[in-house]
């Protein structure tokens, strides 16, 4: 079963650092996403996107306010996808997706191994399975990344810019995937937050976009993505909510 994600009142706050006042990064921010929906977060550099995933993930603390996962309050399986595909070095594309049923409770109901293999197939990478991530292309190893992010069968799933250390080729191929994992969900789909600063890329994959702006970061906009699934990434309707995101931001 997969949560909203239900987010009151978050306050965060980083001390000061190297004689500088304390960075007010959140003062008061509420956002809900629904259940199932692939939202995407995007904004300028420096305005608090990573640090609101990391407070969503649990890697960070917030100051005030209150993060909940509703349906599922407790227990909620979580994974997460960052630029870098953060992979062990020492264990192969196969072993390093495996890695993601080591922690108590995420061992898939079948053969753990033919979970593994249904997921290198479902990111090209079944060729691939034996080898190690510097024998892999970063495209490659950001594949290994996602299947491992799905492996869990998350409930939650944040993605913190995870193309955007990829050349734009592979980076197109890798968003068209992701589309394709979100649409093909055997069960119910997780409910997804990707941080992106390309706005194209937001208006392809999500359903509702968050503009996230200033400082503290406040919604400048939030934006509902009716356009049906699966999108064409030159769907002249993207350029039109590029359009939109860039003028909330005052830039246009
Ligand atoms: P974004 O992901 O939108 O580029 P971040 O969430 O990484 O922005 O950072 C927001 C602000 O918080 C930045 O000004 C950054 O320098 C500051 N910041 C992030 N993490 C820390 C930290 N651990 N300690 C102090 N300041 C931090
Ligand atoms: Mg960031």
């Amino acid at each position: 079963m997969s949560s909203d994600i239900v987010i009151e009142g978050l306050g965060k706050t980083y001390a000061p650092r190297g004689g500088r006042r304390p960075a007010v990064i959140f003062d008061g921010l509420d956002m809900r996403v629904e259940a199932g929906q692939l939202v995407a977060l995007v904004g300028p550099s420096g305005c608090g996107k990573s640090t609101l995933l990391n407070l969503i993930a649990g890697l960070d603390a917030p100051d005030a306010g209150a993060i909940r996962f509703d349906g599922r309050a407790r227990d909620s399986r979580l994974a997460m996808v960052f630029q870098q595909p953060r992979l062990v070095d020492w264990l192969t594309a196969e072993e390093n997706i495996a890695l993601a049923f080591e922690r108590e409770g995420s061992r898939p109901p079948g053969d753990a191994r033919e979970t593994v293999r249904a997921l290198l197939r479902k990111v090209g990478l079944v060729d691939h399975a034996g080898a190690y991530p510097q024998f892999l292309s970063g495209g490659q190893r950001q594949r290994v990344a996602i299947a491992r992010a799905f492996a869990v069968d998350p409930d939650i799933l944040l993605l913190d810019e995870p193309f955007s250390a990829l050349d734009e080729l592979t980076a197109r191929r890798l968003r068209l995937l992701l589309q394709s994992l979100w649409g093909e969900a055997d069960g119910p789909r997780p409910t997804g937050v990707l941080v992106t600063h390309n706005m194209l890329e937001a208006a392809l994959l999500a359903d509702r976009i968050f503009v996230l702006n200033g400082h503290p970061g406040r919604f400048a906009a939030v934006m509902d993505i009716d356009l049906p699934h699966p999108r064409d990434p030159e769907d002249p309707a993207l350029f039109a909510i590029h359009r939109q995101v860039l003028h909330a931001l005052g830039e246009a």
